[in-house]
């Protein structure tokens, strides 16, 4: 029997995760999903007593600090060091206790800012990350490096997966820490609710920047099923990019527009061009997770856009505003 410890069990892709493990109910598996309640985990004590509480065989490490663009830029220093703290209580205490598989999360927004496209698995390390997000991708790029020393030191299989842009049912809708889908659905929702007596056909949203940039976004059902099958049958400590095709990228624009369609909204996009659209694209190759797993069949963008939409309006009042 598996005994399978998930950190950051209570965020977006903990809570995919127990979807699909619920959907699932797998006989040979047991599952135990944490969240900072259960334990903080910048703190070693509380990390090694949830891990005797739980005694876990198996371990996902989601659990982090996390944020958009500007929540980033303003506390580089307590994203690295939450970060560094969080990761290596959690990797030194799954080892002490003989954890024999460790699953842990890194991102394509760590990789360098200078650098060719298509980024692949092996480009991690190869200059600065961009200067807004320094502190998170230092101390996510070193859980790599710890992978590789627990494996040289103690032949031990703790790897990582590199997700592109995830979104989906229990996202962070908070306006000063939240990613691009997040955010818009949480404006477009406050626009459509304020000012009944305007109608609606003559409410304005507004796309911040040109609309332009490209991106990959993995719907975290999607993701979740990805996660479980790098649990079971991946066996490198190599990272693996966990991203959607290349020729899925889609603009601001049109993440905008899927909302826009989802939420039924009748008003006009307008882009501000005043404010920063951040890198042009950062494509992620996703030809090393195709050559395992080919048949892969990712969720269609939109109906996952309809399908996050409506859980929001449902559970506004659960979501993290
Ligand atoms: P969320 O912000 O939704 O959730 C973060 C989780 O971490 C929560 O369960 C939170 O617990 C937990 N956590 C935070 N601080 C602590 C702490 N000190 N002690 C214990 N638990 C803590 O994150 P996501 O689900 O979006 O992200 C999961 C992983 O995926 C992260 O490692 C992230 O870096 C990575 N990632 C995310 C991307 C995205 O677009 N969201 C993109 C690529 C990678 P609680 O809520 O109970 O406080």
């Amino acid at each position: 029997m598996k005994k399978v410890l998930v950190t950051g069990g209570t965020g977006l892709v903990g809570k995919a995760l127990e979807t699909v493990i619920k959907e699932e109910q797998p006989s040979d598996e047991e599952w135990f999903f944490a969240g900072s309640k259960d334990a903080d985990l910048t703190n070693l004590a509380a990390t090694q007593a949830l891990f005797d509480k739980v005694q876990p065989t198996h371990v996902i490490h989601l659990a982090a600090m996390v944020g958009g663009l500007f929540h980033n830029m303003n506390n580089n220093l307590d994203f690295l060091r939450n970060n560094l703290l969080i990761n290596d209580n959690v990797l030194q205490t799954a080892h002490v206790k003989g954890c024999t598989k460790v699953v842990s999360c890194l991102s394509t927004c760590i990789f360098p800012d200078k650098t060719s496209y298509p980024i692949d698995e092996t480009m991690v390390h190869n200059g600065p990350p961009h200067a807004s997000n320094y502190g998170y991708s230092y101390a996510k790029r070193l859980i790599d490096i710890q992978n590789h020393a627990y494996h040289d030191k103690y032949g031990h299989l703790y790897t990582s997966v590199i997700p592109c842009n995830i979104f989906g049912p229990h996202d962070n809708y908070k306006p000063e820490v939240s990613h691009v889908i997040p955010g818009m659905i949480h404006r477009m929702h406050k626009l459509r609710a304020e000012q009944p007596e305007i109608d609606e056909s003559d409410k304005i949203f507004t796309v911040y920047g040109s609309g332009k940039p490209l991106r990959q976004f993995i719907y975290s059902l999607d993701l979740a099923k990805l996660m479980i099958w790098v649990l079971r049958s991946y066996d490198s400590v190599e990272p693996i990019v966990l991203s959607v095709d290349e020729a899925s990228e889609v603009t601001i624009y049109e993440v905008a527009e899927a909302i826009a369609k989802a939420f039924n909204f009748k008003g006009k996009l307008v882009c501000d061009t005043s404010k920063a659209d951040g890198q042009y694209k950062k494509t992620a190759s996703n030809a090393k997770l195709r050559s395992l797993l080919p048949d892969f069949q990712f969720s269609d963008f939109r109906q996952a856009i309809d399908a996050s939409v409506s859980w929001y309006v449902d559970n506004y009042e659960l979501a993290r505003n």
